[in-house]
């Protein structure tokens, strides 16, 4: 716990706030997806924003466009449930609240015409849904929803009973690249399906074994709002038990929290804590994979996280980079840490 309390007291913490901390997160019963994410992604970063709860005084632009989009489209999709008209007067009013409750207006004023672009993205998404087929606007997952061992807590941005009848299960990004569908599991559990896409079909599944959904094929996916797209996953047989040998394992050891150390990776240009990170190595703006997989390879991260982080910037890139260098490839697939 060394580095990681150390990371806190240089944001401010101070020792006994610190203790309360993980006093308090050594009670904690359940988790959300985000957290696994986090914990998944950076253990240092979990530990800062979920174990201490660190507060920072603007949170980064990223954040705060998120939850602004994340708002106005929750609030145009239940106008589009109700019957009300949603035209550009309704979206562009629906946008400067979202924005100005969010700090955006406040914090990040150039970042309007983009929110409300990305908001309009949504919108056209949501028109081609027929009111009477969504299922869950921002609802919560079932009470007592667990997969395997591990109790999961969260919200579903939307679902919705498609054309073909499948069950659609839809989470809004913002993001610039979509995430892995399919990454290797970064926990070496084995290759996976994308954990977050995963939850939210096992919740389906529940909620169709219930009878409070209607039977039909399930598909998760994230709404690209940049890419004006959908992307996503038909639920196949073997992904629940793919999920549940993710999703054990790294549950021990977020709940644990045993040494959580920095891991560089491509969100920490977003990070709000990278000021206070003792291994924060900025990557170029514009990635390329060959320049990702080797900052990750100097910064000791091993490889078949590596991979996972790769596959998220450009697959073909990443199996370009397989298929010429062999060492690389039996690195990531024997999992050898170097
Ligand atoms: S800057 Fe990167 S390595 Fe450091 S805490 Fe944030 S996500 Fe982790």
């Amino acid at each position: 716990m060394k580095t990681a309390r150390a990371t806190a007291r240089r944001l401010g913490h101070d020792a006994s706030s610190i203790a309360e901390a993980e006093a308090r997160w050594a009670t904690k019963g359940s988790a959300s997806i985000s957290e696994l994410g986090d914990w998944d992604n950076c253990p240092l970063k979990h530990y800062l924003a979920r174990v201490v709860r660190h507060q920072p005084e603007v949170p980064s632009h990223y954040l705060v466009l998120g939850i602004a989009v994340h708002d106005a489209l929750h609030k145009i999709a239940d106008d589009h449930v109700h019957g009300r008209d949603v035209d550009a007067d309704r979206i562009d009013h629906l946008w400067e609240e979202a924005a100005a409750d969010a700090g955006l207006l406040e914090h990040y004023p150039d970042l309007l015409g983009e929110g409300r672009a990305l908001t309009q993205a949504g919108a056209d998404l949501l028109a081609d849904i027929t009111p009477d087929n969504i299922l869950a606007l921002e609802d919560w997952l079932p009470r007592g929803f667990a997969v395997g061992q591990v109790p999961i807590v969260g919200r579903l941005d939307l679902a919705y009973l498609a054309d073909d009848g499948a069950v659609v299960v839809l989470d809004w990004k913002t993001s610039k690249r979509p995430p892995a569908l399919r990454p290797g599991s970064r926990s070496g559990a084995g290759p996976g399906i994308n954990p977050q896409l995963g939850v939210y079909a096992c919740a389906a599944q529940q909620l169709q074994a219930d009878g409070i959904w209607p039977d039909g094929p399930i598909r998760a996916v994230f709404g690209m709002l940049r890419q004006e797209r959908v992307i996503g996953l038909d639920l196949q047989d073997e992904d629940p038990a793919r999920l549940r040998a993710w999703i054990e394992p790294l549950y021990g050891a977020m709940r644990s929290c045993r040494d959580p150390q920095p891991t560089p990776n491509r969100l920490c240009d977003w990070c709000d804590f990278q000021v206070a990170c003792p291994a924060f190595v900025p990557l170029e703006p514009d990635l390329d994979v060959r320049h990702v997989v080797e900052q990750l390879e100097l910064a000791g991260v091993p490889w078949p996280r590596i991979a996972a982080e790769a596959l998220t910037v450009n697959e073909e890139g990443l199996a370009a980079i397989l298929a010429t260098e062999p060492s690389v490839r039996d690195a990531i697939y024997n999992g050898a840490r170097r």
